[in-house]
């Protein structure tokens, strides 16, 4: 069964390497007590999430998906004491759920998290000044990724990595012709990302407790 092997893999890595504490362990108790799905990244992955906002020297984040906060978590203690983490999450309840597990991880005063539809509140941010972001995190409703990395583009300076999350799903991600839209907008972010010539990217499948999927990660050269 490649799945239990996977898993035990990613157990093995995630104690040697990311273990859980205290926050991280209830910021997960909340989020299922809460009722939240259960598709925050796998532990290794909000690891390599901290580690790229650490090698980027990251001070400003932004996260586009926050649901109850993981992601959020590992991303903010990346940051300097004077950093800023902005999390978008359209559910109010999920908003709810991860602003207290931020707060119960003493992040509060360095992270955020705003309620509404992200195509809706990206243009605040934007309004607002807000950015150059020295990363984004892209991990919310996968059929606008495309107009989630344009906004990211917006929102960001030369030098800053943008991330997106489920690019590979489950290998759907080269069937040119599914009616899935997920799959379609990720899809057609792919070829944006491709074609702008202000981005250098990769992206790589991963296998593990999530099952089979991948990540994106650019660098926004000009
Ligand atoms: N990044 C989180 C983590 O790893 O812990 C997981 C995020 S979850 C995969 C996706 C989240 O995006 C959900 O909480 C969902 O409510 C939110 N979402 C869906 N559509 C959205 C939208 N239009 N704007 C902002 N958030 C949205």
């Amino acid at each position: 069964d490649p799945q239990a092997r996977w898993s035990a893999v990613d157990a093995y890595v995630t104690d040697l390497l990311a273990p859980a504490d205290e926050a991280l362990t209830a910021a997960l108790a909340a989020s299922d007590e809460a009722g939240l799905p259960q598709i925050a990244v796998a532990p290794n992955q909000g690891k390599l999430l901290h580690l790229l906002a650490r090698v980027q020297g990251a001070r400003t984040i932004l996260e586009i998906g926050t649901l109850g906060g993981y992601s959020s978590i590992w991303l903010a203690r990346a940051l300097p004491p004077e950093g800023r983490l902005i999390s978008l999450e359209y559910d109010p309840a999920h908003a709810e759920v991860a602003r207290l597990n931020l707060a119960r991880a003493g992040l509060d005063a360095v992270a955020e998290v705003r309620t509404g539809a992200a195509l809706d509140t990206l243009p605040e941010l934007e309004a607002e000044g807000a950015g150059p972001f020295d990363l984004v995190f892209v991990d919310a409703d996968k059929k606008n990724n495309p107009r989630y990395v344009e906004w990211a583009l917006r929102l960001t300076r030369p030098g800053s990595v943008i991330v997106v999350d489920n690019v590979v799903r489950g290998g759907r991600v080269v069937d040119g012709e599914t009616a899935d839209e997920a799959v379609r907008g990720t899809r057609e972010m792919f070829d944006l990302v491709a074609r702008d010539p202000r981005l250098d990217a990769t992206a790589f499948q991963t296998v593990g407790v999530k099952g089979y999927d991948g990540m994106l990660v650019a660098r926004v050269v000009s």
